[in-house]
């Protein structure tokens, strides 16, 4: 399919929308009293400090909602307003945040349901609203609801939008984009149904494999078992890899996509020459800002005195556990929670470590003084970090009396 003539011609149909309906200031008023935080506001305004008792909260200096997913959730919000009585719908999660999900299903927009792995769009009707998320659907969830007559309400976020100008690109000079990314997560998952013959790569690890594939050769069935899942249809390493665009999802650490790049421009300059390399390879900067912004904060905050770190987001969120990946680097006892409802009486968390299951533990708020690192992911509202920094406070006070 021609990917960039559809979306084209979505672009220019009446029932398609991805700007707001002229609700902003309403909107806007009901979300800050949803989610924003006084706390938060005067945790900000002293130097991002603040103690309560024996707890010292250095909350890092970018954390908490991005402008993307604040466009999105308002988005979503304003889509109600101006379809009061319609059915609407959205194809996934809006952003990987419980309590921002959970209201939109009270404000009755539902979900679809993942039924033996895929979406079921069978209950949607002609007529109907569907909402796209801030990380975007794949071309084929749109032409879907397209050919069904519903009106889209398109909130992908034009950093995401971004990536995927960069794979046309990449399709249209016949590259094979090279996506760092987690080939199953919703973003990647749309990026790859715009791109034209494609590598999903998870990590420097991964991509390394690849590299030496491309400088040495080596099994190509180990290849292809390695990366299933991961790739475009009778994608041949032998075939495949002779010219390069890479693109990422745009919540990865960026240091790895930075280096990711950096590898494969390396490899394809060892293996073509200098004079052939922009035969071989092509890059654009795609890290968004703010995952950009989050990252450096916290890389700031590790450097810090702390304690421990707690690091809010949903379990799914990538942003968040790379946020996760970047204080346990440095050594610190982190805990990665999305609610303060994880935070239960008598001084034991259920957090979730970096690969495993949630798991619960005791006695995590040491004995005496404590200064407790705090960030959020990109899709976490002001108000979660602030219920999660006063459970804090309440627990270590708790733990005193005893
Ligand atoms: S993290 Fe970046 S790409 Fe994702 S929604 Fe926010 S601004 Fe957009």
């Amino acid at each position: 399919m021609d990917t960039k003539a559809f979306k084209r011609s979505l672009q220019q149909s009446n029932n398609y929308h991805r700007k707001g309906f002229g609700h902003e200031t309403e909107v806007m008023g009901t979300m800050n009293t949803e989610y924003q935080s006084s706390l938060i506001q005067k945790i900000r305004e002293n130097n991002y400090q603040w103690q309560e008792g024996d707890v010292t909260i250095k909350l890092a200096e970018a954390f908490g909602f991005c402008w993307g997913v604040e466009r999105a959730v308002a988005m979503a919000y304003e889509t109600r307003q101006h379809f009061p009585t319609e059915k609407i719908w959205i194809t996934n999660e809006i952003i990987h945040n419980p309590s921002v999900n959970q209201r939109l299903l009270e404000m009755n927009v539902g979900f679809i349901e993942v039924v033996n792995g895929n979406k079921d769009f069978s209950i949607v009707e002609a007529g109907d609203v569907v909402i796209l998320p801030a990380f975007g659907a794949s071309v084929t969830e749109m032409q879907l609801l397209n050919d069904k007559g519903c009106t889209i309400v398109d909130t992908t976020c034009p950093w995401v939008s971004k990536v995927w100008n960069s794979v046309e690109k990449h399709k249209k000079k016949d590259y094979t984009s090279i996506i760092h990314g987690k080939y199953r997560h919703e973003e990647t998952v749309a990026t790859s149904s715009f791109a034209g013959t494609y590598l999903v790569v998870l990590n420097l690890k991964e991509a390394q494999y690849v590299c030496d594939y491309i400088l040495n050769g080596g099994n190509k069935e180990e290849f292809l078992e390695k990366f299933k899942n991961a790739h475009s249809e009778g994608f041949d390493p032998d075939k495949d890899l002779i010219r390069l665009g890479i693109a990422n999802q745009t919540t990865m650490l960026k240091s790895e996509t930075e280096q990711i790049g950096k590898l494969f421009e390396t490899t394809m300059l060892k293996k073509y020459g200098p004079t052939e390399l922009n035969e071989h390879f092509m890059s654009f900067n795609t890290i968004c800002d703010a995952t950009q912004e989050r990252q450096d904060a916290m890389l700031n905050l590790v450097e810090e005195k702390v304690d421990l770190m707690v690091v809010i987001g949903g379990f799914n969120s990538s942003n968040t556990t790379h946020l996760q990946e970047i204080s346990i680097e440095k050594g610190i006892d982190s805990y990665h929670i999305d609610s303060d409802k994880r935070i239960l009486p008598g001084n034991t968390i259920e957090h979730k470590p970096l690969e495993k299951d949630i798991e619960t533990k005791g006695n995590w708020l040491p004995d005496g003084k404590i200064i407790v690192g705090v960030t959020s992911g990109a899709s976490t509202p002001d108000k979660v970090v602030e219920a999660v920094i006063e459970r804090i406070f309440e627990e270590k006070k708790a733990s005193i009396l005893v």
